[in-house]
């Protein structure tokens, strides 16, 4: 289908960016790779009046550090973030799940702040930006804002961005020298995953001193698999201690049943794949 008539405006700058929003009102909608918009405005579930284009704003695709971050602008690449040095370097689990999303074609144009902001509970890289604490900055027109990843995935589809506000960088705390797995199940390559699992390990000498894990597609939400975490501090990193702690993996969960899988199906992975990404991360 053609989408419905909609004004288009492409902002050169974030403060023009923010004032196209507030003059455009709730109808308007952000477009940034738009591999997930386009796609819904075309099947006409949205209507938005006006569409404000953020791809003219060079600045929102940098990638940087400092002593604690790394801070990747809301409009860098899947691409981008796949082949950026201090990201492999510093937030591997992030590089790893993002080298997973769909195809080169869609990678190339869908953004980390476009599937951040757009929270489908199958997209991939929500359970990562969960389990790594990752800081959400947006900005409005009463300036700007740090969202953590605990309050800003609220609900299906729905993130705790205002309707007036613009994400503009999300930043990752330093995880250098972490080990860390994405394990992703899916239909077929290429595809949304099924169920997968994101975890990042800090190995001291054979034992895990530290836990991070996210859970994809197993609620709402993105879900921080904390159980699973605490069921791994202390121990080695072995494959008693990895099934051990996969038994954890449910807790909190609210699997979908949907046409891909049955819930006690994406139960059944949640711990196979939860224990396989454990031993995977620790190597
Ligand atoms: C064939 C195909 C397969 C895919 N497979 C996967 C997969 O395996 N795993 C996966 O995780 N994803 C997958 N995706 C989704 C992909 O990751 C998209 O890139 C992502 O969902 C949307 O990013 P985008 O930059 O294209 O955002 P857009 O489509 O432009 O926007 C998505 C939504 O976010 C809002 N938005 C975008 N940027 C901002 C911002 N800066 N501030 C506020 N709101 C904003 C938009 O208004 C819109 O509502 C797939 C997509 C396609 C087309």
């Amino acid at each position: 289908m053609i989408p419905a008539k909609f004004d288009y405006v492409r902002p050169a700058s974030l403060t023009e960016a923010v004032s196209a929003l507030a003059e455009a009102g709730e109808d308007a909608k952000i477009l940034a790779g738009g591999q997930s918009l386009l796609p819904v405005l075309r099947l006409r579930m949205a209507a938005p009046s006006t569409v404000i284009d953020l791809g003219g704003i060079p600045e929102l695709r940098r990638i940087g550090a400092d002593d604690d971050y790394v801070m990747i602008g809301s409009m860098a690449t899947h691409h981008d973030v796949v082949r950026d040095d201090l990201v492999n370097e510093q937030v591997e689990l992030l590089a790893k799940a993002t080298a997973t999303v769909a195809d080169p074609q869609v990678r190339h144009r869908g953004t980390l702040g476009g599937a951040l902001a757009h929270a489908d509970p199958a997209g991939d890289l929500g359970a990562v930006a969960l389990a790594l604490d990752a800081e959400f900055v947006v900005l409005g027109p009463k300036g700007t804002r740090l969202i953590r990843a605990a309050d800003f995935f609220q609900d299906y589809f729905t993130t705790a961005i205002g309707e007036d506000e613009i994400l503009t960088m999300v930043r990752f705390p330093k995880f250098g020298g972490w080990k860390s797995h994405y394990e992703k199940f899916n239909r077929t390559a290429q595809a949304w995953s099924m169920v997968a699992i994101a975890v990042a390990l800090k190995v001291d000498g054979g034992t895990i001193t530290e836990a991070r894990v996210g859970l994809t597609n197993m609620g709402n939400t993105p879900i921080r698999a904390s159980g699973v975490e605490q069921a791994l501090v202390g121990k080695s990193a072995d494959i008693d201690v990895a099934k051990a702690a996969a038994e954890h993996a449910l807790e909190g969960t609210a699997a979908p049943s949907d046409a891909d899988a049955a819930s006690d199906y994406r139960e059944h992975l949640a711990k196979v794949l939860t224990g396989r990404a454990v031993l995977a991360a620790a190597g």
